[in-house]
């Protein structure tokens, strides 16, 4: 039977003849903020704090409505393992907590602590600072990156302290920075780079120290030359003129983190494993700055640089933000306030997210708010197996197999084709020619074989637990049964009756 185009890519894929590393687009890159400075963002009148903000179990709030709190204060502590507390961006007084919109496509609410800024801006006492960390057990200092909330504020949003646990059966050879900021539009990487670099290095420097990685490379697009110059000099001065600051082309999603590693080592990560199983570490840049303040400051996670850009944004900028700041806010500052035919999305335009309620907060994984003018959107049309989307997938997907499951709900299938290696990057839709939502599709499917995975754990926790009922009625009734027989047992044997006198 004759292979079509696609399928001979996959199948080159599958045996390793293509590097990943080539995979991707080139959308135009849009970057209209790369020259603008980061500035400070006016304090709101109101924060929301979402009791989640990375991935893992949500944190439970330590404050009550009417408590007065200081700037950095604990105000949701961790809960499990993969968690990270939440603190509060600035003094002032806890009004209430109550569901309120975050940033999801669906639109849903999360239980919110809202702070009423006193203006004051007074801050709790921080955290010792740890300027001696190369002193100290990492156990420690992985604590202290813990305390202050760090996730990774690329986007990924995973607890920080797990990625940095050393597992005697993996040492990390390779630390890569990720300052490579490939989404059209945003800066806000780009800016810390070039305006931040001893920050970056100063936690480039606690990383290295914690994995004990040999080699170190800070990876950089090539079309971000001074954030380049600016690592370097900084590496320079702080002494650490082995790390290599490698320019890579501009291409989407040369930020990915399998791609950027198959990319800078030479190794592809397994599905389903992770780059500690190949040896190598990916962190972002900002994520390391935030590093930095933690450790050798004490200072929490209470604001971050977003970009706000987009072909409706008025004024654009890279704006240092506080955490839980309502986005129609900050929409609001940068002249923004007709949203007639205007699209607000968080991220950039190939991950983004659309947002449904403009009153959703900035939390720790708001790289950009992009104000775009509505466009119509193509219908959409079948497949004609040209094959593009398998040839830019930088996983080694075929997208257009993994559709065609999903959309007919063959879920199994969907599976055996990695569904779940998908990173959402929106490259294969970007390139499909029939304007086939792809990655619609495929967040439709992960959703649904997440919730027949609940079902399913759901059904056999209640088979277990019925089980173990049977087996609990069923031990009672012998252990009654055995008391039965024991007391019968135990009881004296009647005495015999005195056959009665024969009358005479
Ligand atoms: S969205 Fe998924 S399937 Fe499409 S190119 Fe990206 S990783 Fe591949
Ligand atoms: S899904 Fe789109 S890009 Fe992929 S093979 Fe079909 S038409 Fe081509």
């Amino acid at each position: 039977m004759a292979m079509h185009s696609w399928q001979r890519l996959g199948a080159k894929w599958l045996a390793g003849l293509i590097p990943l590393a080539e995979a991707g687009v080139h959308p135009d890159d849009c970057k209209v903020t790369a020259s603008l400075a980061i500035t400070d963002a006016p304090l709101p009148p109101l924060l929301v704090l979402p009791i989640r903000q990375h991935i893992g179990q949500a944190c439970a709030p330590i404050v009550d409505a009417g408590d007065t709190v200081l700037r950095g204060q604990k105000i949701a502590k961790s809960q499990g393992y993969v968690s990270t507390s939440i603190h509060a961006p600035t003094s002032g007084r806890v009004v209430k907590i109550e569901e309120h919109a975050i940033v999801h496509p669906s639109g849903i609410g999360m239980l919110s602590i809202f702070i009423e800024p006193d203006g004051e801006d007074r801050w709790l006492e921080k955290l010792p600072a740890m300027a001696d960390y190369a002193q100290r057990d990492p156990a420690e200092i992985r604590e202290q990156i813990r305390s202050c909330g760090i996730a990774g504020l690329g986007g990924a949003l995973f607890p920080t302290f797990i990625k940095l646990v050393r597992d005697p059966n993996h040492r990390i050879e390779t630390l890569i920075l990720n300052g490579i900021e490939c989404e059209p539009w945003l800066t806000c990487d780009h800016r810390l780079m070039v305006e931040d670099a001893p920050r970056i290095v100063a936690g480039l420097k606690i990383l290295r120290y914690l994995v004990q990685a040999e080699r170190c490379v800070v990876a950089i697009e090539d079309n971000k030359p001074d954030a380049a110059a600016a690592m370097r000099e900084a590496l320079k001065q702080a002494g650490c003129a082995d790390v290599e600051v490698r320019l890579l082309p501009t291409i989407y999603p040369q930020g990915s983190e399998k791609q950027l590693i198959e990319t800078i080592t030479g190794r592809q990560v397994p599905a389903g494993k992770l780059p500690l199983h190949i040896g190598a570490l990916c962190e972002n840049v900002a994520t390391t700055a935030a590093i930095a303040d933690a450790v050798l400051e004490g200072k929490p996670l209470i604001e971050r640089v977003v970009t706000l850009s987009g072909d409706a944004m008025p004024k654009p900028a890279n704006l240092r933000v506080r955490i839980g700041t309502p986005v129609d806010y900050l929409l609001r500052q940068q002249g923004l306030e007709d949203l007639h035919g205007v699209e607000v999305m968080q991220g950039g335009p190939m991950m983004g997210e659309r947002l449904r309620h403009l009153d959703a907060p900035i939390t720790k994984g708001s790289n950009g708010i992009l104000a775009m003018r509505q466009q119509a959107r193509e219908p959409e049309s079948p497949c004609i197996r040209c094959g593009h989307c398998v040839q830019v997938c930088p996983v080694g997907l075929m997208p257009n197999e993994l559709a065609s499951h999903c959309r007919n709900d063959r879920f199994e299938e969907s599976e055996a084709f990695n569904l779940f290696d998908c990173i959402e990057c929106g490259a294969c839709s970007y390139v499909c020619p029939a304007h086939i939502p792809l990655v619609h599709y495929f967040r439709y499917g992960k959703g649904q074989v997440a919730a027949i995975r609940r079902a399913n754990a759901f059904a056999e926790l209640s088979r277990q637990r019925s089980e173990a009922r049977e087996q609990r009625i069923q031990r009672e009734r012998e252990e009654k049964a055995a008391r039965r027989r024991a007391r019968s047992a135990a009881k004296p044997a009647p005495s015999p009756v005195p056959p009665k006198a024969e009358q005479p």
